[in-house]
């Protein structure tokens, strides 16, 4: 069961992934299959039943893409 839900405005994300390495339950990607109007593959999470709502990936974006939700 997830703890947490994390909300991704995409077209501001710049595709850097730090969010992807600094989530503990390895639950985020960049997504390969889109392209933001800035050019980027925007990071989503791909297993959204598995964010305990930490708010690392939140905290870590440098360009406040994230918006965390915890349970
Ligand atoms: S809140 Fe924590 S667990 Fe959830 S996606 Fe962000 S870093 Fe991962
Ligand atoms: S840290 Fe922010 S800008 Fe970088 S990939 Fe994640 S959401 Fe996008």
């Amino acid at each position: 069961m997830a703890k947490g839900r994390v909300f991704f405005d995409q077209e501001l994300c710049k595709g850097c992934g730090l969010c992807v390495l600094v989530c503990p339950v390895q639950c985020l990607a960049l997504n390969r299959k889109e392209i933001n109007s800035k050019g980027y593959n925007p990071a989503y999470c791909k297993e959204p039943e598995k964010c305990i709502g930490c708010a690392n990936c939140g905290v870590m974006c440098p360009d406040s893409v994230i918006t965390v939700e915890r349970f």
